[in-house]
């Protein structure tokens, strides 16, 4: 008596399951790729990703697939897709002559598989909220922008643009000045910046829910920083001296001019117990303070005595006036003796033996370039996948190296539950490779295709964008040519 009933009570709920399915329409089918589980480093043959208004509406197996009516299909077979890229650290500045080169490099991000990137502050911001706003309207091309606007400094930092400060009142009204601009962190930096009022800058800001970034001052201990509730610690050579014993009291002695960097480095090097760094790091991984390691922009500075970059094909697409701004960094280089040189060697490669701790410490590592003005052949684009090749090669498994310029980002800029995984309701940023990353970082490299929030950038339309930049920097030679001297 029952079974009719219950089948009859069924039936209506299943035709429309079944219903949803033949008829489901979307705007695109990525199809028949293998996606890559950059978490656990697997990878899931035969995936189909449909896509409705910029977001991945379902991954779907071959049988799964067959059920969507897609306006496009993008063939990805042979392919393997990646949550689109993100770029942790890069900046947008050189003055405001330099605001159409600035401007150029968006596209350049986007033929990389950038799809976000995060600005650690310059002389620009006016134009980068501009372009933030722009691009989150779908009325510009780029990355998605996040940015910390003008950072915050002492008074007559070298660095140009800079909210100086020197009184807890003005550290108060760059605050509100800097959330009036909605900026999406703080980046503090401690050129002239003394350590009490860098350490009230980390603890406001953090009162009044804003991310931090910095570069550490050398009076100051990483533990201390940390425990201020700093967020995240731009490059990594901070993370190497939290190995020495000495390292508070030789900072203090930096920070009073009575030893060099370069001695008291001599000094940490010396005294490294791989025991306290490793301490130091769970005490980093505790308080939830990420590193991004830079070690791209280090690794170029550090060997320009055997590679001087003057003759890279990548710099058809820099600007002349980005690339005059590389000189400062070219010049202090080439003052170093030979001894100077073996030490930057040395400092080098030694500060990149902590990356692996830091990683096995539970420390969130964000995969940043430093790439834009002054930084000399720090290449915003390429610049990212010479840095997950660094990461490698100094020793994450090419998953941990993804997951710092996929989700670990996202994750850092509280926006995980959007961004950095190809799952059912995230913001399609997909990155077709035609090679396996998981097998050989480098295969990030073989861009196949780019969907920016649902959009299809094929190989043959990434090379065309490519192509434009490189005919915009050619004319901006030729002007630069004509008013030159
Ligand atoms: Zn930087």
């Amino acid at each position: 008596m029952n079974k009719p009933l219950l089948s009859l009570a069924l039936m209506p709920a299943l035709s429309v399951a079944l219903a949803a399915h033949a008829s489901e329409r979307v705007d695109l089918l990525v199809r028949d790729a293998t996606v890559v589980d950059i978490v656990s480093g697997t990878l899931q043959p035969h995936r189909s990703i449909a896509v409705r208004d910029g977001r991945i509406l379902a991954v779907l197996d071959a049988k799964g697939a067959r059920g969507y009516d897609a306006a496009r299909v993008l063939d990805a077979k042979g392919t393997f897709a990646i949550p689109g890229l993100w770029d942790m650290h890069v900046h947008f500045g050189g003055g405001e002559a330099l605001i159409e080169e600035n401007k150029d490099l968006l596209p350049l991000y986007v033929a990389h598989g950038i799809t976000a990137v995060r600005d650690a502050a310059g002389d620009l911001s006016p134009s980068v909220f501009e372009w933030r706003d722009a691009v989150a309207d779908g009325k510009l091309l780029g990355p998605r922008i996040f940015t910390s606007g003008p950072k915050v400094e002492g008074y007559k930092s070298i660095w140009p643009g800079d909210l100086e400060i020197g009184t807890t009142a003005e550290l108060d009204a760059a605050l509100d000045q800097l959330q009036g601009w909605k900026v999406d962190f703080v980046k503090i930096t401690d050129n002239t910046l003394s350590p009490e009022l860098f350490m009230a800058a980390v603890k406001q800001a953090d009162r009044r829910g804003l991310k931090t970034s910095a570069h550490v001052p050398y009076a100051l201990t990483l533990e201390e920083v940390s425990a201020a509730g700093l967020d995240s610690i731009e490059h990594l050579d901070y993370a190497f001296k939290a190995g020495s014993p000495l390292e508070k009291s030789l900072g203090e002695r930096i920070a009073k001019s009575e030893i060099t960097s370069r001695d008291a480095w001599t000094q940490w090097n010396a005294t490294f117990d791989p025991a306290r760094a490793m301490a130091a790091y769970r005490n980093l991984a505790r308080h939830g303070t990420a590193i991004t390691p830079t070690i791209n922009g280090s690794h170029v500075v550090t060997y320009l005595d055997q590679d001087d970059h003057h003759d890279d094909p990548y710099l058809k697409y820099i600007g002349p006036g980005l690339q005059a701004t590389y000189t400062w960094r070219v010049e202090r280089a080439a003052k170093d003796d030979a001894a100077a040189v073996v030490n930057r060697h040395e400092r080098f490669e030694k500060s990149a033996t902590v990356l692996p701790m830091l990683q096995e410490a539970g420390v969130t590592i964000l995969a940043g370039t430093d790439a834009g003005f002054l930084n000399s052949y720090n290449y915003p684009g390429i610049g990212l996948h010479d840095e997950l090749g660094w990461l490698v090669h100094y020793g994450l498994t090419p998953s941990q190296a993804l997951q710092a310029a996929t989700i670990n980002g996202a994750r850092f800029l509280g926006h995980d539950d959007e961004y950095g995984a190809l799952q059912a309701g995230r913001v399609a940023d997909i990155v077709l490779l035609d090679a396996d990353p998981l097998r050989d970082i480098a295969a990030t490299r073989k861009i196949h295709a780019v969907v920016l929030r649902g959009d299809v950038h094929d190989r043959a339309n990434l090379d065309a964008m490519l192509a434009d930049v490189a005919r915009r920097v050619a004319r901006q030679r030729e002007a630069a040519a004509k008013t030159g001297p």
